[in-house]
């Protein structure tokens, strides 16, 4: 009997509807190589969803998504919908309600891409660990002295020893997985509350875990290492904006938005966790059928990985790599000149000798 796992699909708009089916060829091949199935069950939730019925989800839409075992997600976002709708009406109450506190954004220089970095000096393959429930993106604060030329805003952030510990022990337990070599990302000299609290708890948890060695970078230093000589760094700890901006500049040393993969993972699996490509909804190339899958296939080995089946998620991304490498098949935004759909059609004929 094959393993069967409960996947919710939520193409989203724009480019998102174009590269989630392509990926999804890709894993069920995948799944047919490595004998196990893959149930999709797809929801229309998205921009356009919004426009016809008020809301981004259906009351029970939460509901529906914590009987799958992940959610597969494209991209969600449109033009004529504010940015704050679509985030708050469907990708943060998945987060929140399923408590997927850690974001995953692998880095890794795939051969046959060019990193604007010409003075490279080895391969780039990192994970960047962020925080994504609590931190500097929080709701607390507020307007004074509104209209007034006293105007002035607040914005508080929130770090829970709770909330540190949990990602602490998730990167340390990747980079034990890893290198054994984890940085933190840190502000200690001059955000002189929070900062200070992670680094405390990172060197508790350090000192339980002497196996792993363990730096500090204030994030202005580390932001520069990340341009100067990130094939130093394995396992990289931020808070969720640290994260957030480390993770954007990762991307952009390894070819660009368009191939960079992302999970939003609840390590406790009381929850799914979320699959999603670091890119948005792309409306300037939507419809042409040009989209670059990269992203979205990747994020889909990761979520290979996460449902037990490692090889078949290393398989596909080495299927990438194939391409890549040994064709100049390629889309519009690495040069080429390929179809979303001529590209994944390489994809798949390369993953095929994969077993
Ligand atoms: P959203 O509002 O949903 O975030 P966006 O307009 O910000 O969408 P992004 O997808 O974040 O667009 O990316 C910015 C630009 O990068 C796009 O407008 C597009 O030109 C390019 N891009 C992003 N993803 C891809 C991709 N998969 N293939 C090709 N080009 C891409
Ligand atoms: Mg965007």
């Amino acid at each position: 009997m094959t393993t069967l796992h409960q996947i919710a699909v939520i193409p989203g708009d724009g480019i998102g509807r174009e590269v989630i089916e392509p990926a999804m060829e890709v894993l069920e091949q995948a799944a047919r190589q490595w004998d196990f199935t893959l149930a999709w069950t797809t929801y229309p939730w998205s921009c356009a969803y919004y426009t016809e019925h008020g809301h981004m989800m259906p009351g029970d839409g939460l509901d529906r998504l914590a009987e799958s075992d992940a959610i597969f997600l494209g991209a969600v976002g449109d033009p004529s919908v504010a940015d704050d709708v679509s985030l708050w009406g469907l990708l943060i109450p998945i987060r929140r309600a399923f408590d997927q506190y850690v974001n995953l954004r692998p880095l890794r220089l795939l051969r046959g891409i060019d990193s604007p970095l010409e003075s490279l000096g080895g391969a780039v393959d990192l994970l960047v660990v962020r925080e994504n429930s609590e931190g500097e993106y929080s709701e607390a604060g507020g307007r004074l002295f509104a209209g007034t030329s006293m105007e002035t805003a607040i914005q508080e952030s929130v770090f829970t020893r709770r909330g540190i510990e949990r990602i602490m022990r998730y990167a340390f337990d990747r980079a034990e997985e890893r290198t054994g070599r984890l940085v933190s990302a840190t502000k200690s000299n001059g955000i002189i509350h929070t900062m200070p609290l992670w680094d405390q708890i990172c060197g508790e948890i350090g000192s339980e875990r002497p196996r792993i060695t363990v730096d500090s970078y204030h994030i202005d230093a580390l932001a520069a290492y990340f341009v100067q000589r990130p094939e130093t760094l394995d396992v990289v700890v931020a808070s969720n904006l640290f994260g957030d901006i480390l993770s954007d500049l990762g991307a952009a040393i390894v070819g660009g938005i368009g191939l960079a993969p992302s999970a939003n993972v609840n390590p406790d699996r009381t929850y799914p966790s979320m699959f999603e490509p670091v890119h948005g909804s792309a409306p300037d190339i939507a419809n042409l059928g040009v989209a670059n899958p990269i992203g979205q296939i990747w994020t889909g080995a990761l979520m290979l990985e996460h449902l037990g089946h490692p090889e078949a998620g290393a398989a596909v991304v080495a299927a990438l790599e194939d391409v890549l490498a040994d064709s100049d098949i390629r889309t519009q935004d690495l040069g080429g000149s390929a179809s979303t759909a001529e590209f994944t059609r390489a994809v798949l004929d390369a993953l095929r000798s994969k077993r």
